[in-house]
């Protein structure tokens, strides 16, 4: 069985192929690797060729994959029932576990995806606001609803335009698109609009424009900017949460958001989404208030069974230090071997996530990352693709790490790149 075939084939019965658009391999070419099974740090496509794993899921896959304490978890829950549409004890333990770990959130409702998470904040945001307008940033993804598939216009307040077709531009008209890390923006926005602004989302650190620090001051800025003008401030944290260490970036800098979205880590590989933050806010929330969110699956007992267990084991002792020393090792061979080569490269991490950049600088803004060379990114794909590493299948997706990836795995890793810088220094 060929992943070319069964690609070939997938494209009669779904659009593109692909269930999701960047599996695709659109921006780098070639045919994507349709695997068959996961263990710890590695992967196996249906030829049954073995890949060191960076995508990890998107991120879920901190605790390594099929963790056997996890997949017990799942079994053990499976066994009692697949979904209730009815309340069950883990969903308490789940949510009183978020509430303890992350200060922010007083009370919290699961989910099913980060989508929904994001979504979800943002009615409430101006639910309990009554407000109509909301501020996000270029280059930061905040799941796929509509008012949030905007990019941004060409002046400061013009407010942005969709970025799918199927968006009408009414949709989009209380979307504020600015700069990541241009706080001046941010105060120009208020300034303007202020009192109809309901909320600022961001991502802390931003993990889908390849992975973006704040600046020293951002987001302090932000959450002054929106308490002096009643707005809320969510950090959407699907991606950093447990991620970038054990309280998410939040944990990391001790600024408070409002209001938090949290996915990936937290169903630990299975769909599992949640927004949570002050209780005053969320008292808004239907049945208690009048913002009506709602889902069939829920706080499904097999998903919060899998998001517990991997909680559970990602607040054993050392386990982020671990984590962090890994991704930084793997970001600094990588840089290593770039310049052996002479290849114009750098590349960041934090906790658990790594970018990479072909560029001289890591970059602070979208338009920075724009400039990095993705002809050169694609060549460095496809070898270390070659050389048995699977990474994301684009310039601008972070890369993530997770426990199992040990200091062989790295080496071999390190092999790998060695061969792959080569290949783009003779492009
Ligand atoms: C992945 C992601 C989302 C969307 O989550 P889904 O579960 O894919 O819907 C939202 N926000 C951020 C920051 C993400 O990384």
């Amino acid at each position: 069985m060929k992943n070319q075939d069964i690609f070939q084939r997938a494209q009669e019965s779904i659009p593109g192929g692909v269930n999701s658009p960047v599996r695709a391999f659109k921006s780098v070419g070639g045919t994507p690797r349709f695997i068959a099974k996961a263990n710890g740090a590695y992967i196996w496509d249906v030829e049954g060729t073995q890949y060191i794993d960076y995508l990890g899921s998107w991120g879920p896959a901190i605790v390594g994959h099929s963790h056997p304490e996890v997949v017990k978890a799942v079994q053990d829950a499976a066994v009692n029932g697949l979904s209730f549409g009815a309340p069950t004890e883990g969903e308490v333990i789940l949510a009183e576990k978020i509430c303890a770990l992350l200060p922010s959130i007083e009370q919290v409702r699961l989910v099913s995806s980060g989508t929904e998470a994001t979504m979800s904040a943002i009615r409430l945001a101006r639910g309990a606001t009554n407000r109509r307008k909301i501020i996000k940033f270029e280059g930061c993804y905040h799941g796929h609803s509509d008012s949030l598939l905007v990019k941004a216009g060409s002046g400061l307040l013009t407010f942005g335009n969709p970025s799918s077709s199927g968006v009408p531009q009414e949709f989009v008209s209380h979307t504020i698109v600015l700069e990541y890390n241009n706080l001046d923006a941010v105060q120009q926005a208020f300034n303007e609009v202020g009192n109809d602004i309901a909320c600022v989302i961001v991502e802390p650190i931003a993990g889908n424009m390849n992975l973006i620090k704040p600046k020293a001051g951002f987001l302090e800025g932000l959450r002054e900017l929106c308490t002096q003008h009643g707005a809320l401030l969510i950090f959407d944290e699907v991606m950093t949460g447990f991620r970038a260490g054990p309280k998410g970036v939040q944990g990391l800098t001790g600024i408070k958001p409002d209001l938090t979205t949290l996915a990936k880590v937290i169903g630990g590989g299975m769909p599992v989404g949640a927004f949570g933050g002050r209780k005053d806010i969320m008292q808004h929330i239907a049945p208690m208030g009048a913002v009506y969110q709602a889902g069939t699956l829920s706080g499904n007992p097999v998903s919060v069974a899998a998001g517990l267990k991997t909680l559970e084991i990602l607040n054993r002792p050392g386990f982020y230090e671990q984590l962090s020393a890994t991704t930084a090792t793997l970001v600094k061979g990588l840089k290593e071997k770039a310049a052996k080569h002479g290849v114009t490269f750098s590349a960041d991490s934090v906790g658990g996530m790594f970018g990479i950049y072909f560029r001289s600088e890591v970059p602070t803004t979208f338009a920075e990352v724009q400039e990095s060379d993705t002809k050169a990114f694609n060549v460095f794909f496809h070898a270390m693709l070659d050389e048995g590493v699977h990474l994301a299948p684009s310039a601008f997706e972070a890369g993530f790490v997770s426990a199992c990836h040990n200091e062989e795995i790295l080496t071999k890793t390190f092999d790998a790149a060695d061969k792959a810088f080569a290949k783009v220094a003779a492009m």
